[in-house]
This record gives structure tokens, C-alpha cells and sequence, in this order.
């Protein structure tokens, strides 16, 4: 069965060097050099097939969030930088605080005690390290940023597209109920787990999604890759790598992940079945698209001996509906993710109503656009 490749190989040209929490180094097998006090690791260094790739064309992965970027002083080396928050959660409780009826913004006292509190109460989606000397979550804030701060609050009252802000009320929980202030506490409590069970494949994806969420893609694909390693059948991690090879006009390594995740989706039991349907959607219409890029939309649904030899690794035969499936008795548009909905569901192993009646339409013909 296909599976991801182990550790890349040498290549002829040195590849650049990025900063990296030395625990996920050691996570990975690998020896961190000593050229302490600042880790940091080649990529090729990394057990990884896409790291080098992902940084080299980085621009093109869409970001969860836009840009966020603050001064912070890191408080271990006393030097500032500028640093992408992404997005800022204020706790709900210190947002009511602020505007509740005791509350005097004209009092001094109570602003600054507001103030020094609310950071205490942020949540923060954007992965960085302190560029001078690689600590990571210990960072004083400038007066600049409490407006900033205090401003984006205040919007709130009557800002009817709060939902699109960079500051948001609200909390945000890992999948175990912890609740980190920052990307790299919410690494490091994925690492503290994955210590005791270095195998978990799902506490690599989300070790992954931290960093993918973080804007670090080059972490999220060696997180990635490494929860494959452990389990083939890891199904978000193939669906969040191919998106990422989808945007860099990877077409191959897209469907290969691609395929990989549907085959096995009806056998993944790590998300709910909404969730994981509409993660499908989305793949199945990027794999439509690069297909028609590609010229070939033969490659568009599994071969059937992969769903075969993967029905067989959990003791079952590939499902008839995976047998006949027919991508001519199905309307798809690539600007109507719903239109992938029936064939998302065969994958889960719905049982479906034959569509449509064999009434066979082209598919909308859309040239692939940039988000
Ligand atoms: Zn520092």
C-alpha cells in the first residue's frame, strides 16, 4: 500500500534552517545538535517528504486566519520582535467585566486593573517563538497592543461582522479540555502526551493542526506525515495534507492523499460524522478540480483495488456502492461544495439512493482559482 516515504533523503543543496521546540525533534528520533542556545533544524533534517517543499511555497497555502502581527518582548531574553498572533480569543467572562454596569473606563485604576487582567484571559491561535533566542510563551506586552486590544473589544458593540475579526470572544479548548493561552503551551501539552504514547497517530494530527492553524505549515506536514506513519488509516491527516498539496499545485501527492483518505474514511472513528462529511466535500471538489487540470479525470475516484486491499486490512470486502460508482450519474459544480455530498456519503459508507437516474451532464469546467 502506498504510504508516506521515510526520512528524506540528502539533497545537493543545503536546505534553510528553521527554529523548532527541540522536544518535537526528540518526538521525531532525531538528535537536536548542540549549537544550543538556539535549536534549529535543517528541513531535510526532518523525517519529512513536503517540509522543504511547503516552506519553499508557503505564500501559496491559504492561512486560517490573516495576519495579526504585534510587538511582544520575550521576557526570558528581554529583546522585542514582531510576532503573528493570529486569532485572539478574549475569554466572554473578561469581555462582560469590561462592559458590565460596575465598570468606570474613566477610572484609571479600574482600566489598568482590566487591563492587566484581560491579557491573562487571551487565547491566541498564531505559533511563534522568540526569534532572538527560541523561548516560547513568556511575553510581555507593549502599551500599543492593550489598544489594540481594548479598540477591537469595543468594536464589538457595533460591529455587526464580529465573526470575521482577528479578536474574538470566546474560548478555545483542545480535544482533551485543556485550555492554552498560546500555540506553543497547546504543543507542548500535545507533546507531554505523545511522550507517553509516541504511537498515537491522532495526537500527531493534532499536533499538526496546532502548527496548521499556527502558520507553520512546514510543522503541520512533518506532524502530518509522521500520524501516517503511525497509522496509514489516519484520515484527517490525509485530508489536511492534501488540501496543502492542493494549493501548491502538487497534483500527484494531492490525489494520492486524496484517495488514501477516502478509502479509508468509512473505517475512521476520530470525528464525527458531519465533520468528517464535510471535510469530504471539500477534498472531493479539490480533487475534482485537479483531475480537470490534470486532464485526467480518471483519477478522480479511488482504484478500486485500494478500497479492495483496505476493505481487507479490516477483514471486509469493498462495498458495492464503492464497486459501481458511476461519476456520470452525478452533478458536480466546483463553486457548490453541497454537489459532493452524495458521493461524500458513499464514502462514509451511507447507505444512498442511486442519484440521478443516469442523466449525464458535464461537469462545470471552471478553471482552478487562487483562494
Ligand atoms: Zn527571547
Amino acid at each position: 500500500m502506498p504510504s508516506v516515504q521515510g526520512r528524506a533523503t540528502t539533497t545537493s543543496k543545503k536546505t534553510p534552517k528553521v527554529p523548532i521546540n527541540p522536544r518535537l525533534f526528540e518526538a521525531l528520533d532525531g538528535n537536536m545538535p548542540t549549537d544550543k542556545p538556539f535549536p534549529s533544524v535543517r528541513l531535510s533534517d526532518l523525517p519529512s517528504e513536503y517540509a522543504t517543499l511547503v516552506h519553499r511555497k508557503r505564500d501559496q497555502v491559504p492561512k486560517d486566519y490573516r495576519d495579526n502581527q504585534h510587538w511582544l518582548t520575550c521576557q526570558e531574553c528581554g529583546k522585542r520582535g514582531k510576532y503573528d498572533l493570529g486569532l485572539i480569543a478574549v475569554h466572554p467572562e473578561q469581555y462582560q467585566k469590561r462592559n458590565g454596569p460596575s465598570f468606570n473606563a474613566a477610572n484609571e485604576e479600574a482600566l489598568d486593573n482590566w487591563e492587566s487582567n484581560v491579557v491573562e484571559h487571551i487565547q491566541c491561535t498564531g505559533y511563534f517563538r522568540c526569534k532572538h533566542c527560541n523561548a516560547a510563551g513568556n511575553w510581555a506586552f507593549p502599551k500599543d497592543f492593550m489598544m489594540f486590544l481594548l479598540a477591537s473589544m469595543l468594536r464589538t458593540n457595533y460591529e455587526e461582522s464580529f465573526e470575521e475579526s482577528i479578536v474574538q470572544l470566546g474560548h478555545f479548548q483542545t480535544f482533551d479540555g485543556s485550555e492554552p493561552k498560546w500555540a506553543t503551551d497547546a504543543e507542548e501539552h500535545l507533546l507531554d502526551l505523545i511522550h507517553e504514547t509516541p504511537n498515537d497517530a491522532f495526537l500527531w494530527n493534532r499536533l499538526g493542526n496546532v502548527y496548521n492553524r499556527g502558520g507553520v505549515p512546514e510543522l503541520a506536514v512533518v506532524a502530518f506525515e509522521e500520524s501516517l506513519r503511525c497509522d496509514a488509516g489516519q484520515v484527517e491527516s490525509h485530508v489536511l495534507l492534501a488540501n496543502i498539496l492542493y494549493h501548491l499545485d502538487e497534483f500527484d501527492a494531492c490525489i494520492h492523499h486524496s484517495h488514501l483518505a477516502l478509502v479509508h474514511a468509512r473505517y475512521y472513528k476520530k470525528l464525527n460524522a458531519q465533520a468528517l462529511h464535510d471535510m469530504l466535500c471539500v477534498l472531493l471538489r479539490n480533487l475534482l478540480d485537479v483531475t480537470m487540470v490534470t486532464g485526467n479525470t480518471d483519477l478522480f475516484l479511488p482504484p478500486m483495488e485500494l478500497a479492495q486491499s483496505v476493505a481487507e486490512e479490516h477483514g471486509k470486502h469493498a462495498s458495492s456502492s464503492e464497486r459501481v460508482l458511476d461519476i456520470r450519474s452525478f452533478d458536480f459544480y466546483l463553486d457548490d461544495i453541497q454537489s459532493f455530498s452524495g458521493l461524500a456519503n458513499i464514502y462514509l459508507g451511507k447507505q444512498v439512493r442511486s442519484p440521478g437516474a443516469g442523466t449525464f451532464r458535464r461537469h462545470r469546467t471552471k478553471k482552478k482559482k487562487r483562494r
